[in-house]
């Protein structure tokens, strides 16, 4: 799927986050009890100010279908409405408990992803919930190296010890160019 927000990193592209997403979670409408029926509608909102329009067919067996609808205003003040159908399962793993998945409704060429799972994810600025795979998204947690994140606790270490205040010399600690530097503030004195 498009990657078109990703920003450049170091030469690298820095994947998206799934911090940077709306989470639609599965618990949302297991909790409350939802899936089990009549056909039910309402609102939910996701973060702080994204109003889903909710509808959920709960006729099928094994399968229910989710109905989204929701609004977004861009800057201009162009209100555009999007919609998008989900179908959940209900999936008996041969280990595990029972319990509802999404099924990935995302689309490419003329095959689906299908995955389950128990969260999907709406990327700011884009229009179709799908699964973290099919966005390509990773944890903020993950993203750097270990070999980066050893020789950054390491430097921060040194720092510390050398009586830097981080914040005195403004650096953006997230990015490499953070670390190197840091690496040259240490190591010039
Ligand atoms: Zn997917």
């Amino acid at each position: 799927m498009g990657n078109a927000d990703s920003t450049r990193w170091n030469d690298h592209v820095k994947a998206r986050t799934v911090e940077q997403c709306m989470q639609l979670e599965i618990t949302v409408f297991t909790e409350r009890d939802l899936l089990r029926g009549p056909l039910t509608g309402g609102t939910l909102t996701l973060g702080t100010d994204l109003r889903l329009g909710v509808v959920i067919d709960t006729t099928g067996e094994h399968e229910r279908l989710l109905g989204l609808q929701w609004q977004v205003t861009d800057l201009l003040g162009t209100t555009q409405t999007f919609e998008q159908w989900i179908v959940l399962t209900y999936v008996r793993p041969t280990r595990g408990t029972a319990a509802w998945r999404f099924q990935c409704p995302s689309w490419r060429g003329d095959e689906s992803c299908g995955r389950r799972a128990a969260k999907l994810y709406l990327p700011s600025g884009d229009r179709t919930f799908a699964c973290r795979q099919c966005w390509g998204l990773v944890y903020r947690s993950s993203q750097a190296s270990g070999t980066y994140q050893a020789s950054y606790r390491r430097m921060v270490g040194q720092a510390k010890e050398a009586g830097i205040a981080l914040a005195d010399a403004g650096l953006d600690l997230d990015a490499k160019d953070g670390a190197k530097a840091l690496r040259d503030l240490v190591e010039g004195r």
